[in-house]
């Protein structure tokens, strides 16, 4: 895409208003402030953010993943009403213990709920199709919006009222199959939070309001996140504070060498066993080998996309601004024209463009006539992995400056070495 055509401009601060707190009072998470400042989002109200291209581009990069690590578990992509019928929720009791819960009234006096979760709609479409145990088990997932009257809306993008979230919903037989599954979706998990760039540490936690059963929660450490957890450097050893008071020091009960540390966290993800509650509310029952009827065992199991966003930047930006890692950011080469309208930098600059383009390179493309200090000002804000820069200085030379994100000094390489480069990075 050509950055002359982007409707965004990037910004060297942003709005008073992105920064301040449902009480008024002033305070910029690093995630919204770099957000907004690059392009990426636009802030409509505390908690609730539009996606623009470039944020756009990133979020779908990460569903992506997402999506292919759950197809690759047998996981089957619906996509559920986000509207829903009040009397479900009445059903189930959440309408009067879901404090999150929004409600709304038409104007014939019907009520209705926006989703915050979905076991109140996805329940009722498994008991459509699942009569006998032959049909069980099944994963059934989305990738889409929800919905939650957070009390506090404070960490940009990471808590949301509206916010992007992928929930798969799977029903067993049996707890032996339930148990399967679970371990196999922790995995699943583990890959994704690694092919995102991130560090995910897991947590067993008891599931509060949804279960008396055990969970998992995926943390990444980060200041910005809100929960409290104690791990152990030397192991996988994570636990959530809340749940565990205990073990805030000394050596780590799982490997017993490391040292306990304390850190915030972000939870991205988690993973609940909720028994046979929704079965249960909605009677939601199979003919088993024998023929008798018999409840599925539900399992939950939720991603935070836009907070996995958010996490990104919180844990690998710099002071310049967003840094992405190859597998999540919107185009993987900047390319900066450092030529006027026309000349012969600028012809230079658009071949490779188009070439680029021709092997299915994704590059931001600036050829806008600015200072060379402002087009490397902002390709550090807006954090694409690689930046090529040709000048009439680098073409007279027959060579291409190349550098990454991260490293302070550019090289000159030509052009086979900087495809091939480019090429090993992309794979
Ligand atoms: P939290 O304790 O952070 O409120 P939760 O336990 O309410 O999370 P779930 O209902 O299990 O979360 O939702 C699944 C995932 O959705 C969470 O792991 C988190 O990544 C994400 N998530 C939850 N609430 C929000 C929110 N308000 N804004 C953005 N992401 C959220
Ligand atoms: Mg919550």
């Amino acid at each position: 895409m050509k950055q002359s055509k982007l409707f965004t401009k990037t910004r060297k601060e942003a709005p008073k208003e992105e920064g301040r707190l449902d009480d008024g009072s002033a305070q910029l998470s690093k995630n919204a402030d770099l957000l907004v400042r690059a392009g990426y989002i636009h802030k409509e109200m505390a908690g609730v953010y539009s996606y623009l291209p470039l944020g756009l581009r990133t979020l779908e990069k990460i569903e992506k993943i997402i999506r292919d690590e759950m197809d690759a578990i047998g996981g089957q992509e619906i996509k559920m009403a986000t509207l829903h019928p009040s009397e479900k929720w009445k059903q189930t009791g959440g309408w009067d213990s879901v404090d999150v819960l929004f409600k709304l009234k038409s104007r014939t006096e019907k009520e209705y709920a926006l989703g915050q979760s979905e076991e109140e709609i996805v329940t009722p479409i498994a008991k459509t199709y699942v009569n006998s145990y032959k049909d069980l088990p099944i994963a059934l997932y989305q990738i889409g919006q929800k919905y939650r009257d957070e009390l506090r809306a404070k960490s940009g993008i990471m808590r949301g009222r509206e916010f992007g979230m992928k929930d798969m919903y799977s029903f067993h037989e049996s707890q032996e199959d339930f148990d399967r599954f679970y371990k196999i979706v922790k995995d699943a998990y583990l890959k994704i939070f690694n092919r995102t760039g991130l560090n995910a540490k897991v947590t067993e936690a008891s599931g509060g309001a949804f279960s008396e059963k055990l969970s998992y929660e995926f943390m990444v450490l980060t200041d910005a996140g809100e929960d409290d957890v104690v791990y152990c450097p030397n192991c996988t050893h994570c636990a959530n504070t809340e749940v565990a008071k205990t073990e805030e020091e000394g050596l780590c009960p799982k490997c017993n060498k490391g040292k306990l540390a304390k850190a915030k966290a972000a939870e991205v993800g988690n993973v609940f066993d909720l028994g046979q509650k929704y079965p249960k509310a909605f009677e939601f029952s199979y003919k088993d080998k024998e023929g008798k009827e018999k409840m599925p065992i539900v399992g939950c199991y939720g991603i935070g996309t836009t907070r996995l966003l958010g996490t990104a930047v919180e844990v690998l930006a710099d002071a310049k601004g967003l840094v992405w890692p190859e597998s999540i950011a919107p185009f993987q080469v900047h390319l900066i024209s450092l030529a006027g309208a026309d000349g012969k930098a600028k012809l230079a600059s658009d071949e490779l463009y188009s070439k680029l383009l021709s092997l299915n390179v994704e590059v931001l493309y600036d050829d806008r006539d600015l200072r060379a200090g402002e087009k490397f000002a902002d390709s550090d804000l807006i954090g694409i992995p690689v930046r090529i820069v040709m000048s009439d200085k680098t073409i007279a030379a027959g060579k291409f400056e190349y550098k990454r994100r991260l490293e302070e000094k550019s090289e000159l390489i030509d052009e086979s070495e900087m495809i091939s480069r480019i090429q090993k990075l992309t794979k």
